[in-house]
């Protein structure tokens, strides 16, 4: 059976490694993150719990231009294969393989865009077993004393000295959805996953931002464990 992938994700595991989207599927996506927005609105007004969509974030890694330099060639631009739901990020075609200490390697790990001051790949725990890495849970951008990799690309390889973590889980959050719900940038909360699986993740870091629409990302261990993929609905509990 073809599983369709969210345009929004960040490549969940249901959605994972398929190039075509079925446009029906896209439209269905689209109507249901605005049925949700929609929900959320009235849910302010009537003092219902705060809820975010998820986006699940598949192992991915950002790069400098330096290292793309060194993976793909001098003055190679990345190209992109889609938008990402929170705006100005988007998937590149381009991928790396990453070698870790056990001389394996994971193939195919997505480039994100666009272009950072820093390089950095986020795995998940399992990824981590499988290479031979103990990879704490950061923030974007907090890798200083992470392990290193070695990124493969089909130009030439790029070996970190740090930067390999596994992301904290958290929400990117619009100011409007942080003011309606009196959420606080850098604020710790839970987040209910309901179902057969149902899960309380502890430890969630509210990112408040004008650039973000409100958004809950989790790497793929958590997402499995909880039975979610991308454009669930989670609700967002304070502590
Ligand atoms: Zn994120």
């Amino acid at each position: 059976m073809l599983r369709s992938r969210s345009p929004f994700c960040q490549e969940c595991g249901r959605c994972f490694d398929l190039e075509d989207l079925p446009l029906q599927r896209v439209e269905v996506e689209r109507i249901t993150r605005e049925v949700v927005r929609r929900l959320q609105e009235r849910a302010g007004a009537f003092g219902e719990p705060p809820k975010a969509i998820v986006g699940v974030s598949v192992r991915h890694v950002h790069l400098t231009r330096d290292a793309l330099a060194a993976l793909y060639g001098p003055g190679h631009t990345l190209t992109k294969l889609r938008d990402l739901y929170q705006p100005g990020q988007y998937a590149a075609q381009e991928t790396v393989a990453v070698v870790g200490p056990r001389m394996r390697a994971v193939e195919r790990v997505r480039i994100l865009g666009p272009l950072r001051d820093h390089t950095q790949v986020e795995l998940s725990r399992t990824d981590g077993f499988y290479l031979g890495l103990e990879l704490p849970v950061r923030a974007s951008g907090d890798i200083a004393g992470t392990p290193g990799v070695t990124l493969v690309g089909p130009y030439g390889s790029f070996t970190l000295k740090e930067g390999a973590i596994r992301a904290d889980r958290h929400v990117h959050m619009s100011l409007e959805d942080a003011e309606r719900w009196s959420f606080e940038d850098g604020e710790i909360i839970q987040v209910r996953a309901m179902g057969d699986k149902e899960v309380i993740f502890g430890r969630v870091r509210v990112r408040v931002s004008p650039d973000f629409k409100t958004e809950l990302h989790l790497d793929t261990d958590d997402a499995n464990a909880a039975d979610l993929s991308c454009g669930d609905v989670v609700e967002l509990v304070k502590r």
